[in-house]
């Protein structure tokens, strides 16, 4: 029997995938899973249309999107086009673990703990011959099996009435002020989804995002509707050790640049699907996939380490840059020769670019 711990979509998707040609357990803390939600609900076209073999996506969109616009600490911005979609991750959760209830044995409000590396529900030891961790950043099965645990950031998320710019364009701000990370606002109608990401401090930051950012202090319309803060893994572990493996949140699957887990996760399911029983090939094939975007991507974070001017300079530079071929998902679309054609010639056009490049890469070089 194969043990899934935790029903958020790392969990539920394993058991989908795996129920289908084996007995599995699939063990799930809350009343319901999805909840508290933990997340701005943001994914790209491609995860959508992935997450659409699994049950209906319509059910769970609110809101089509059409692109990013990046803002400057100063309240300057560019505009970055690329399809995506708002879904709500409450109704996304419900949807997988009922289908997972179709393939797997399913328990709810049934907390897993270990006695050694005994699994245990309610003092009760449960056989398993595999066990998937899937249970996220506070996993039980990481600490059973020593396993590092990824470190991680805290993000703080509102929903209050706000005008966004274009109700198609998720927001993104940059700058010292606002966050550790990035800060962002997702429109929904009239209200949008507001965060912060920060290792500590995040309410500071946000604070100052509503009430100093140059753009975003102008366009709240009332108070806070909804709050909820979560951790966000900032680092992928080995995730594989004999008959146990991580997948999702609790192995840091994560893309580095976005600290978005939806996708990557999906990819690790059907990775494990395709290997099982054989674990180390699930990681070789996981790794082999996104290994190179995880690397770009962290590579893409180190911009959020920038000084406040060198963002502007960033910002002011990437005005006019053709974001076509480029793929949120993928930092590797980067480097495809179209892109990086495009790159040298803005940063041969905005020397300040192309000495902040400079900087990234000589950083990355040096770690
Ligand atoms: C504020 C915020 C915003 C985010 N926004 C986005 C976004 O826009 N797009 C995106 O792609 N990602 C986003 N993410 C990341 C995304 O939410 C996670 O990557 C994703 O939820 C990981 O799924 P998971 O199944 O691995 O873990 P989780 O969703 O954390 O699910 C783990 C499940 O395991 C259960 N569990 C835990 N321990 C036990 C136990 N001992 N026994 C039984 N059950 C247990 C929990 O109750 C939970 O249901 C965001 C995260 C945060 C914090």
């Amino acid at each position: 029997m194969i043990l899934v711990v935790g029903g958020g979509p790392a969990g539920s998707l394993s058991a989908i995938n795996l129920g289908k040609e084996n007995e599995v357990l699939l063990v799930e803390e809350h009343q319901s899973p999805g909840f508290p939600v933990q997340c701005a609900g943001l994914i790209s076209d491609k995860c959508f249309e992935s997450y659409k073999k699994y049950c209906r996506m319509e059910k769970a969109l609110e809101n089509k999107i059409e692109g990013a616009l990046f803002f400057s600490p100063s309240g300057d911005f560019f505009c970055a086009p690329g399809r995506a979609y708002v879904i709500e991750r409450k109704i996304l959760d419900e949807m997988l673990f009922q289908k997972a209830s179709e393939f797997a044995e399913v328990l709810i409000k049934s907390k897993l703990k270990f006695k050694g590396r005994k699994a245990v529900i309610d003092g009760k030891e449960i056989p398993a011959e595999y066990i998937i961790g899937a249970d996220g950043l506070n996993s039980e099965v990481v600490k059973a099996y020593n396993f590092e645990r990824p470190n991680f950031t805290t993000a703080v998320q509102i929903e209050t009435r706000f005008e966004a710019i274009d109700q198609s364009f998720v927001e993104i701000y940059l700058g010292k002020a606002y966050s550790e990370f990035f800060a962002y606002a997702i429109p929904l109608g009239d209200t949008a989804r507001i965060g912060v990401i920060a290792k500590e401090n995040a309410m500071n930051f946000l604070r100052n995002l509503l009430e100093k950012h140059p753009s975003v202090s102008k366009r709240i319309k009332g108070s806070i509707i909804e709050l909820n803060s979560g951790m966000i893994p900032l680092k992928l572990v080995d995730f594989v050790k004999g008959n146990v493996a991580l997948i999702g949140d609790s192995a840091g699957m994560v893309k580095p640049h976005t600290g978005g887990g939806l996708y990557y996760l999906l990819i690790a399911v059907e990775k494990l699907a395709e290997n099982f029983p054989n674990l180390k090939a699930y990681r070789d094939s996981f790794l082999k996939e996104l290994g190179r975007e995880i690397k770009l991507g962290k590579i893409i974070r180190r911009v959020y380490e920038l000084k406040d001017e060198e963002l502007n300079a960033i910002v002011r530079s990437l005005k006019d840059f053709d974001f076509s071929n480029v793929h949120m998902d993928r930092p590797s679309t980067f480097l495809s020769p179209s892109v990086l054609f495009r790159i040298i010639k803005t940063c041969i056009k905005n020397p300040d670019l192309f000495r902040i490049a400079l900087k990234i890469i000589s950083k990355t070089s040096n770690r």
